[in-house]
């Protein structure tokens, strides 16, 4: 993996006081078979390599007092720069605005329409969904059962063409006050020139505001020539990276970016609808550099807490209520974040294989949930009445034991002496950053 490989070349230059110009030339070669076996393409890499050497030459790194601080910063800068510079919204300012997504069979972009839909719509945006796969019915009967699953309406336009749908459905969005339309294409393989042609067709007929090419990252090498026939064909103003929870090494991300210019601006992290992140280079490159995914961790809780309630939770622990009842609504939000996978995932130095993250399960949590609703009013606020039979009674009625209410009770009561220590200014900084 990439960004292991790389967290070991960062480790062991992180140690040493000074290099000299051979470690430096050391370095850059494992850097580069790195980055090769993250399947980014050839001439990326070279590129890269050239670019991390001259500035490491030009800041005179070898001689510099830590060398290994200097020239992760620089590959780190260097990846980032190529992944996109600073991070952009999508330009949704005409209205409608039409997003255009287009991409090969299979990439993901019918479950990508979704997710976008869901994200924006949740963004305050009015937004509506429509496929214009003029020849399989049950392509465009996926995204409509899609778009009621996020509640987001779906226009069917009509026509023969796709060029045709497409317009009549940009029409029905304008008529009826969408802010956005989602269009989704029919899948295609570069290699089909009629489709291709198609494709263009729908883009010059409604003029739309981006256009995103939906990209395996998966595809690995090819991701390349595949991004750059799509640009070709229609001029690209971004691209979705799907499947990186399958692909974590960032090879297709980078080449893409680096060969068509056109950004990363959404990564699809899961099968599930809110498996779905804006697309962050500085964040990229960091994991890139196995530096974990601290900036995510945080943005997956803002936007999973409920602000509100997040203000509650503060004000309860600053005044020494918090209960079990809000325990168990605590560990309900770390479940909306994906659950106890999801989020070691993405802390910095935890690098679970695969097999093991998919063994981690959400079972303890919804056990702890069961036994909290089993509980009174005042067992919840005043744990400790809860004595032998009251505790009896609250295991027959979550169907758990004695003893894993006594586990939990346990568990509860550390949780409560560490948040009296973070009471206090601190504890609201941090409940209030949790919040946004
Ligand atoms: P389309 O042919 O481009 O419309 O592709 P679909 O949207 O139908 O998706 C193809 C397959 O990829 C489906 O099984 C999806 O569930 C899956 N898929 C899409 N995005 C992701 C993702 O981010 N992660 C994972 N693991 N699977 C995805
Ligand atoms: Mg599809």
């Amino acid at each position: 993996r990439l960004s292991e490989k790389l967290g070991d070349i960062a480790h062991k230059l992180r140690g040493s006081a000074r290099i000299s110009e051979s470690d430096l030339d050391d370095t850059l070669r494992e850097m580069r078979l790195a980055l090769l076996e993250a399947d980014v393409a050839l001439p990326v890499v070279r590129h890269l390599m050239s670019e991390v050497r001259e500035q490491a030459l030009g800041a005179e790194v070898a001689r510099s007092l830590q060398p290994g601080q200097v020239i992760i910063k620089i590959l780190h800068d260097v990846l980032a720069d190529v992944l996109g510079g600073q991070r952009r919204d999508l330009d949704l300012s005409k209205i409608p605005s039409v997003v255009l997504l287009c991409g090969l069979q299979g990439a993901g972009k019918t479950t990508t329409a979704g997710k976008l839909a869901k994200l924006l719509a949740s963004q305050g945006k009015k937004v509506a969904l429509t496929s214009v796969d003029a020849t399989r019915p049950a392509a465009r009967e996926q995204l409509q059962v899609l778009a009621s699953q996020v509640d987001v309406p779906y226009i069917e336009g009509a026509g023969a063409t796709a060029a045709a749908m497409a317009a009549s459905a940009v029409n029905e969005a304008g008529r009826s006050g969408y802010h956005v339309l989602i269009l989704d294409t029919a899948g295609r393989q570069v290699v089909d020139d009629a489709l291709m042609e198609e494709i263009r067709e729908v883009a010059e007929q409604v003029r739309a505001s981006e256009r995103l090419l939906v990209l395996d990252a998966m595809t690995g090498q090819t991701a390349l020539s595949i991004a750059e026939q799509f640009h070709a064909a229609v001029t690209m103003t971004g691209c979705i990276l799907t499947k990186t929870d399958a692909d974590v090494r960032g090879g297709a991300a980078l080449s893409v970016a680096r060969s068509t210019g056109v950004p990363v601006r959404y990564i699809g992290t899961g099968e599930k609808i809110d498996a779905f992140e804006a697309f962050d280079p500085d964040r990229m490159a960091g994991r890139i550099l196995g530096q974990g995914d601290v900036v995510g961790l945080v943005e997956k809780i803002q936007s999973s807490v409920n602000q509100a309630q997040a203000e509650k939770t503060a004000a309860k622990i600053n005044k020494g209520q918090f209960d079990l009842g809000d325990f168990a609504e605590q560990l309900g939000q770390m479940q909306n974040m994906g659950g106890m996978a999801g989020m070691l995932k993405m802390l910095p130095g935890v690098k679970l294989p695969q097999e093991a993250l998919a063994q981690v399960d959400d079972k303890p949590i919804k056990r702890m949930q069961a036994m909290v609703s089993s509980m009174t009013l005042k067992e919840r606020r005043y744990p400790r009445v809860i004595n032998g039979s009251r505790k009896k009674r609250i295991a027959a009625g979550s169907g758990t034991s004695v003893q894993e209410i006594n586990k939990m009770l346990k568990q509860f009561a550390q949780m409560q002496k560490m948040m009296k220590k973070m009471k206090g200014s601190k504890g609201k900084r941090m409940m209030a950053q949790m919040a946004g």
